[in-house]
């Protein structure tokens, strides 16, 4: 495809952590479909995670590259190599990789005067792009790949401070000023809302960043318009955002290697894992991953064992390959003895990266049991398929409410701490049976799994031409290219 006159070029410049940088480089492809020049700016580390679905495009003439920039590792003092949040091995680091995500406006704005771009689409994390943008004269679009209710919950929280109002960490709480009822306690407040010291100088960032997108240009939201419109109204009418819905980016993956390697290159071969799957019925599969970045404590591991074991579903249980090596360390901390002997034929456990998009599609995965990241929430949506919600941290005690308790695809497992490390209390075996048990089975599990689906169409519908997500992105670009005549 050649370059139009009125042509508009887009720089996309993610966060290295994996789930944001799946979504920006969803977000980059679905523009250059567009029509749009898209240049996604990263690090040598990051780009071979989608180097090859970038090429595949290429090849089928769509403009969009890559650009590499040095991550500033040694002059922030950390280990060469450091460059993704998961490499973070103790806190004392965590001030030093805040530091060198200031140090990339640097590199970040030599590129921008090289290539003289239309418009930035920068990651939440990058606060301060707003500025190197208006230096430029370009607008900065602000993408942080949360919910609508995440980022209304987020800013009543932190307005209104209710969760000094209760006395005891479990006393709830209602979180005023929203669409909704939503009842929360203090242990699911994020640490950043009640730590009275910055210790990491992460509050600090997080303030700059709840500004942020109220001072660029406008929010790209991961979302579509039917599944949080009370939110989505409430996020531009009472907090004044200007935002559009550009989602559920995942839907943008139509290709089985798109699928397939989405994120990185999956630990199990792709067919094996489907050939596996097409020997169960369907709908009696529950798929169990808890995103790309937790890492779940081995007697947390243990409960869940033993609760998969105790229940009559079949599971992908993908397990992140720390704890693998945790495994290997000391087998009998995380898995009951025999426990994958005994369980052949009706559990697979995943070390390391699962092909997530194609499992959740495969119909014989009937369940999804999820950490309620945004990514995973929406691919669970767009699949059809119920959810298990076991949030951790982050915005995922948000995107619980929403799966839970507004749009009724699923059900809790009853985790009640927000915490990004080991947590003080477990989720116990009979707690995470009886949910399984309510997810994948009973007429309470029909009446789950046919809003699931009705919400799965909806969703389809919102990316295809005339959609809701579509229409928002026309918009956007009748929007840019406007802009671009008018200088
Ligand atoms: N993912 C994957 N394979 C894995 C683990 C995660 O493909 O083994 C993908 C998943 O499909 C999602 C992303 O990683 O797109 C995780 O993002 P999410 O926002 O759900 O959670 P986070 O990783 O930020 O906690």
């Amino acid at each position: 495809m050649d370059s139009q006159p009125n042509q508009v070029h887009m720089v996309f410049f993610p966060y290295t952590l994996r789930s944001h940088m799946i979504s920006t480089v969803d977000l980059a492809r679905l523009f250059a479909k567009h029509g749009v020049k898209a240049t996604i700016v990263t690090t040598a580390l990051c780009a071979p995670r989608f180097s090859e679905a970038i090429e595949r495009d290429r090849e089928l003439g769509f403009q969009i590259s890559i650009r590499i920039i040095k991550f500033p590792s040694a002059e922030a003092g950390l280990p060469e190599g450091c460059e993704d949040p998961s490499s973070i091995s103790s806190p004392e680091m965590i001030p030093m990789f805040l530091h060198a995500l200031t140090l990339l406006q640097h590199p970040l704005t030599e590129v921008l005067e090289e290539c003289q771009p239309d418009c930035l689409v920068a990651d939440m994390m990058f606060p301060w792009s707003t500025g190197v943008a208006g230096k430029l004269g370009i607008p900065r679009l602000y993408f942080d790949g949360s919910s609508f209710i995440s980022m209304c919950i987020t800013d009543s929280l932190k307005r209104y401070q209710p969760y000094k109002q209760v006395e005891s960490n479990f006393e709830p709480f209602i979180v005023p000023g929203l669409p909704h009822q939503i009842a929360m306690t203090k242990l699911q407040v994020p640490n950043y809302f009640k730590d009275t010291v910055d210790k990491h100088g992460f509050h600090k960032l997080m303030d700059q960043i709840l500004v942020s997108d109220l001072n660029s240009y406008g929010v790209l939201m991961n979302s579509f318009r039917e599944l949080e419109p009370d939110y989505s109204e409430h996020y531009r009418k009472n907090m004044g955002r200007k935002a559009w819905h550009i989602g559920p980016l995942s839907l943008f993956n139509r290709d089985i290697k798109d699928k397939a390697q989405r994120g990185d290159k999956a630990s199990i071969d792709e067919q094996e894992c489907l050939r596996w799957l097409d020997t169960k019925k369907p709908n009696s599969v529950l798929y169990i991953c808890f995103g790309s970045v937790f890492k779940i404590p081995p007697p947390q591991l243990h409960e869940l064992a033993m609760a998969l074991e105790a229940s009559a579903v079949n599971f992908i249980w993908v397990v992140r390959m720390e704890e693998n090596k945790e495994k290997e360390e000391n087998k009998d901390q995380w898995l009951p003895e025999g426990f994958e002997k005994r369980m052949e034929g009706k559990g697979l456990i995943i070390r390391g990266w699962a092909p997530q998009l194609l499992i959740l599609e495969h119909e014989a995965v009937g369940g999804f049991m999820t950490h309620c990241g945004w990514n995973s929430t929406l691919e669970g949506v767009c699949a059809g398929v119920p959810m298990v919600t076991w949030p951790l941290s982050a915005d995922q005690f948000d995107n619980e409410k929403l799966i839970a308790d507004i749009l009724k695809i699923g059900c809790q497992v009853g985790a009640q701490e927000w915490s990004k490390y080991e947590k003080k209390t477990l989720v116990k075996k009979e707690d995470i049976e009886k949910a399984i048990n309510r997810l994948m089975a009973g007429e309470e599990a029909e009446e789950i799994r046919s809003r699931a689906m009705t919400l799965k169409e909806m969703a389809r519908r919102a990316t295809e031409e005339g959609g809701s997500s579509y229409s928002d992105i026309t918009a956007l670009l009748d929007e840019l290219r406007a802009l671009k005549r008018s200088k």
